[in-house]
C-alpha cells in the first residue's frame, strides 16, 4: 500500500519533471526559430521566404514529421510551407489549417533605431521587423507542432500548417494555396496566427480576447470628369473641377445603409456592456434593435465604431489640372471603401454612380477586389480558444470582430473555409507596431503564450 503509494507519488512528480523538461525545451525551441526566422529579411523584393520555408521544413521533418507530409510550393519566387501532421482519423473529421504567413513589410535600417533584421531585446520587449506581424505566428505554431511531436500526441484527425510567402504584398501564394489546392480546399476550417489575440491596458492588465471572424471588402475608385479645357483667361460654364468638387460633396453627404450580421451584434452587446456610458448604451440598444436609428446615428459618428455599422467609402485624394493659367482638362478624385460582408463591389459601385448622379462621370476601379463572407462563431472553436485565454486571464471576455481586411483569411474564407484570427499574443494596442517603425513585441507575451496553440489544438483534437 505504502510503497504504491510512494510510487505513485514518483511517477507523478517523475511526469511532472518530464513535463517540465518538455516545456522548456518547447520555450528554447520556440525562441530560437523565432531569432533565426526574424533574421532573414524576407520582404518582398529579397526572395527570402523560400529559405524560411526550408529551414522550417527541417525542422518539421527533424522533430518527427514525415518528409512527404512537409511541402515547398514556390510561386513567383516566393515560398509556402505546407506541413500535414497526421490525425488517426478517428474524428472523422475533414482537416483543420493553421494560417501564417513567412514575409514582412519591407524595414529600412537606417530609419530604424535598432537593426530591423537582428532580434534585439531591452527589459520589456524583443525588437525586429516580423516580431510582431507575423513571425510571432509563425514560431508559435511551428514551435508547438513540434512540442506536440515530442509528446507522442496524436490528434482525431489531421492538422495542416499553411504558410504563405507574399500576404504583405500581392497574396499570389495565398490565393494559389486557398483556390488551387484540393488538399486545402477540402479542411473544415482555418485558424489564423496573424489576427486576433488579447489587449492589454498600458499597466498589462487585460481587457479583453478578440477574435478575427470577418473582414470588409478593400475597393477602391477612381472617379474623373473631363472636359475640353482652354483658355482660363476664357472661363466656360462647365468645368471639370467644379464638377468633381460637385460630385465629392454628394459623396460626402451620402450614408450608406447600415448593416449587422449576427457576429456584429454580439460584438456590439459586448462591447457596449463593456465599456458603458452614452455611446455603450447605443451599442446595446443598436444590438437588440439594429433598426434604433438614432443608435445607429450615434455608432455612425465614432471612427472607431463606424465600420462595424456599415460600408463606408471617403475620399482620400484629388487630383486636377494641369496649369494655373489653363481650364482644367481632367478632374480626378480617389475613394477608398471598406464594404460590409455580403454586399458586393458591383453593388456599391452602382450605389456611388446614382450618388454622383453624373453620367459624364469616369469610374475606374482599381486592382482586384476579394468579398469574402463572415465566419460566424462556432461553439467548438469558441470553448477551445476560451480555454487557453482563460488560462491566462480567467473568466476574460472574447470577443469576436470584423477587420477592415488585410490578411490571408480574406481568401480562405472567400474559397469556403470559416477562418478566425486568435493569435496568442496579448499587447497594449498602442504598443503595435506592426509595418511600422521599431516593430516590437512585449517578451512576457512572447513567453506567455507557449501554451496558447497547443491547449487549443488538444481541445480541438482529443476525442471525448
Ligand atoms: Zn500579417
Amino acid at each position: 500500500m505504502r510503497r504504491s503509494f510512494f510510487s505513485a507519488l514518483f511517477l507523478t512528480f517523475f511526469a511532472a519533471s518530464v513535463q517540465a523538461q518538455i516545456q522548456s525545451e518547447h520555450a528554447q525551441k520556440t525562441l530560437e526559430i523565432y531569432k533565426t526566422i526574424v533574421e532573414v529579411d524576407t520582404s518582398k523584393t529579397k526572395g527570402n521566404t523560400i529559405k524560411v520555408a526550408q529551414y522550417l521544413a527541417a525542422e518539421l521533418i527533424a522533430a518527427g514529421f514525415a518528409e512527404e507530409d512537409v511541402r515547398i510550393v514556390p510561386k513567383d519566387g516566393f515560398g509556402t510551407l505546407i506541413a500535414t501532421y497526421r490525425g488517426d482519423g478517428s474524428a472523422g473529421a475533414k482537416p483543420i489549417l493553421l494560417l501564417g504567413h513567412m514575409d514582412v513589410v519591407e524595414a529600412l535600417a537606417e530609419d530604424w533605431v535598432r537593426p530591423p533584421f537582428e532580434l534585439t531585446q531591452d527589459d520589456v520587449n524583443f525588437y525586429a521587423r516580423g516580431t510582431i506581424d507575423n513571425k510571432f505566428g509563425v514560431a508559435q505554431l511551428t514551435g508547438t507542432m513540434i512540442r506536440l511531436k515530442k509528446e507522442g500526441f496524436v490528434p482525431d484527425r489531421d492538422l495542416m500548417l499553411v504558410f504563405s510567402g507574399d500576404e504583405e504584398s500581392g497574396m499570389t501564394t495565398t490565393r494559389m494555396m486557398a483556390y488551387e489546392m484540393p488538399e486545402i480546399a477540402e479542411a473544415e476550417y482555418a485558424l489564423n496566427s496573424d489576427a486576433g489575440g488579447g489587449s492589454l491596458t498600458a499597466d498589462g492588465v487585460a481587457v479583453s480576447y478578440r477574435v478575427q471572424a470577418a473582414e470588409k471588402t478593400y475597393a477602391t475608385w477612381e472617379i474623373t470628369m473631363r472636359n475640353p479645357g482652354g483658355h482660363s483667361s476664357r472661363p466656360r460654364d462647365d468645368n471639370a473641377i467644379y464638377e468633381l468638387a460637385a460630385a465629392v460633396k454628394l459623396l460626402e453627404a451620402h450614408r450608406f445603409p447600415v448593416r449587422w450580421s449576427e457576429m456584429t451584434l454580439s460584438y456590439f452587446q459586448q462591447v457596449g456592456e463593456k465599456i458603458g456610458g452614452e455611446l455603450g448604451d447605443a451599442m446595446v440598444r443598436f444590438a437588440y434593435d439594429p433598426e434604433d436609428a438614432e443608435a445607429a446615428e450615434i455608432l455612425r459618428s465614432q471612427p472607431s465604431y463606424v465600420g462595424t455599422t456599415r460600408t463606408t467609402c471617403v475620399v482620400t485624394m484629388l487630383q486636377a489640372g494641369h496649369a494655373e493659367n489653363a481650364l482644367p482638362q481632367s478632374a480626378t478624385a480617389t475613394v477608398n471603401c471598406r464594404i460590409f460582408p455580403g454586399v458586393s463591389v458591383a453593388e456599391i459601385e452602382a450605389e456611388l454612380k446614382s450618388v454622383v448622379g453624373n453620367e459624364d462621370a469616369e469610374f475606374v476601379l482599381l486592382g482586384d477586389p476579394t468579398e469574402s463572407p463572415i465566419s460566424e462563431a462556432r461553439a467548438d472553436v469558441l470553448a477551445a480558444v476560451g480555454k487557453a485565454v482563460h488560462a491566462r486571464h480567467p473568466g476574460l471576455d472574447l470577443i469576436t470582430y470584423m477587420e477592415s481586411g488585410g490578411t490571408d483569411g480574406m481568401h480562405f474564407r472567400k474559397a469556403g473555409i470559416p477562418t478566425w484570427g486568435i493569435s496568442g499574443v496579448f499587447m497594449n494596442p498602442d504598443e503595435m507596431y506592426a509595418h511600422g517603425l521599431n516593430e516590437r513585441v512585449p517578451i512576457k507575451a512572447f513567453y506567455d503564450g507557449l501554451d496558447h496553440w497547443s491547449v487549443i489544438i488538444r481541445d480541438l483534437t482529443t476525442p471525448e
